[in-house]
């Protein structure tokens, strides 16, 4: 295991807008070595890679190289893949699968050939699909995705408009699909240990609405400018220094459950506490039969997203 002063470097698979936004967050927050891009039009590296070196002197110094080979990527601690197509405006991410797999097929070998002990974090949509098919080609390697992270952080931020209270101090979750079969955990959320449906402020109605506003927030934003790109840039930063200090953060990320409230084989958000190996633990919240029901219809619906989008 890598000690806390160690160099590490970070390469940013797919160099696009949530590619780069995440290299930006990355560069800001400081603690790696160096920071690779890959992608396959070199002269838009080059172009990123001196943009990015022009924040240098006001924040954080990191080597940035770029690549259009992927064998050239050794030495990678953390692989964060960004690469693929994005949704177009009314398209459900489940949609983007068939050609995403493809992509992952083709690229997530290559990588952990070249660097075979990195952590993989998906982050092409649908997420969740994508992280099954690379641990399904890659059974060794540590993957898990950034799944409900960002849903999460878009639902504390919309019930601290009406709470009051700053978005990090509330405890509430967003598991299961990133995607239109997530939900949101309110039976057991809380703020500083009072229950969240006791407190003051609280209103079902408010919660539901808070919540709508995070699994429909993609859809308005690329409605409105094309792309959503700055929550899940602090998401992967997020992610990455938990990994890289040891962290062991408790984050809404996508994993392979198994036998979670009786859902196995798919790939879905849960609380995990993440450290220097990736994901350590994953935690049972709890969750009423609601949402439990909840669960069990977004894994069904990925399952069956999967075997359509699997290509033959
Ligand atoms: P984008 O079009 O700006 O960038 C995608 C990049 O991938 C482009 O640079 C493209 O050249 C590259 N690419 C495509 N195929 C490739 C291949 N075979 N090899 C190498 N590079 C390849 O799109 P974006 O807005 O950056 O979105 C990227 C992905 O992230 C999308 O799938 C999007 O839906 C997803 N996304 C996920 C979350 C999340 O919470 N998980 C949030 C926002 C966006």
């Amino acid at each position: 295991m890598k000690k806390n002063n160690d160099r590490f470097k970070i390469a940013i698979i797919g160099a696009g807008k949530v590619g780069m936004t995440a290299a930006y967050a990355l560069l800001l927050g400081g603690g790696f070595h160096e920071i690779a891009l890959y992608g396959r039009d070199k002269r838009k590296l080059l172009g990123e890679k001196l943009d990015l070196e022009h924040a240098m002197a006001l924040s954080h110094k990191s080597a940035i190289s770029v690549s259009d080979n992927p064998a050239e990527l050794s030495g990678v601690d953390i692989f964060v893949f960004c690469a693929g197509a994005a949704q177009a405006a009314g398209e459900t991410r489940l949609q983007l699968a068939e050609k995403n797999i493809k992509i992952v097929n083709d690229l997530v070998p290559k990588l952990l050939e070249a660097s075979p002990d990195a952590i993989l974090l998906m982050v092409t949509n649908p997420v969740d699909l994508l992280t099954l098919r690379a641990k399904e080609i890659s059974p060794a390697a540590r993957v898990f995705g950034s799944g409900t992270l960002l849903d999460t952080a878009r639902f504390r931020f919309h019930l601290s408009e009406f709470l009051r209270v700053h978005p990090r101090s509330i405890h509430a979750y967003v598991l299961g699909e990133h995607g239109d079969h997530s939900f949101p955990v309110i039976s057991s959320a809380n703020i500083g240990g009072q229950p969240l449906t006791s407190f003051p402020e609280f209103s079902r109605e408010k919660a539901l609405e808070a919540y709508r506003k995070a699994r429909d927030a993609a859809y308005a934003i690329i409605e409105s400018k094309g792309a959503t790109y700055y929550g899940i840039g602090a998401s992967v930063a997020k992610i990455a220094r938990s990994i890289i200090t040891n962290g062991q953060s408790v984050l809404s990320l996508s994993t392979i459950i198994d036998d979670y409230y009786g859902q196995s084989g798919m790939a879905v958000s849960v609380p995990c506490i993440l450290g220097r190996n990736g994901i350590e633990r994953v935690i049972k919240v709890a969750l009423n039969q609601d949402e439990q029901d909840q669960l069990a219809d977004g894994v069904k619906a990925l399952k069956e997203a999967y075997l359509a989008g699997k290509p033959k």
